[in-house]
């Protein structure tokens, strides 16, 4: 079968800087990526570029910061009241909230997300909420290793169960 909404894919890559040829990340033939094709979890222009390929099939291709983790953006630095990161004593855990360190936060809506310490002050600590991989083009290449169907369970959790997806 070859690739299509609702197949389950599984496939090993490695991404680096398309400007730089730095690699970033890569996945072994022990911990392969298995995900559901098709129901927007991934950058979109990933999915498109392997969609109708089958097992066996090895893929290379590029994709520019705009369409894929978008770019650095100073609207996403932002500086938080200290008192945020203070415990009832005014400490702030310094192990932690230090410049450089990713810290995970949430919004008001309970969204979770990290953010890195750019800056620490008495009043504030700024922090950069940009993805790490903001501004930087991507790069693939990789290998097909096995194209399944969903099954019905999956397909109802919009994700993929048993080796490499979920469970429970
Ligand atoms: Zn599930």
């Amino acid at each position: 079968m070859t690739i299509e909404v609702n197949s389950v894919v599984s496939l090993n890559y490695k991404l680096s800087n398309h400007k730089t040829g730095e690699k970033i990340e890569e996945t072994s033939s022990d911990n392969p990526m298995v995900f559901l094709y098709g129901v927007g979890s991934l950058i979109p222009e990933f999915e498109e570029n392997l969609f109708g390929k089958k097992a066996g099939d090895s893929f290379e291709f590029s994709i520019v910061s705009e369409n894929a983790y978008g770019n650095h953006s100073e609207d996403n630095i932002v500086a938080i009241p200290i008192s945020v990161f203070q415990d009832e004593t005014g400490k702030i855990n310094e192990n932690e909230i230090r410049v450089g360190a990713l810290v995970p936060m949430s919004d008001n809506e309970g969204n979770h997300m990290r953010g890195q310490v750019k800056e620490i002050t008495a009043e504030f600590v700024k922090m950069d909420f940009n993805h790490p991989l903001a501004g930087t083009d991507l790069h693939f290449i990789g290998e097909i290793l096995d194209i399944r169907q969903a099954t019905a369970d999956e397909l109802a959790h919009g994700h993929v169960h048993g080796p490499g997806g979920h469970h429970h």
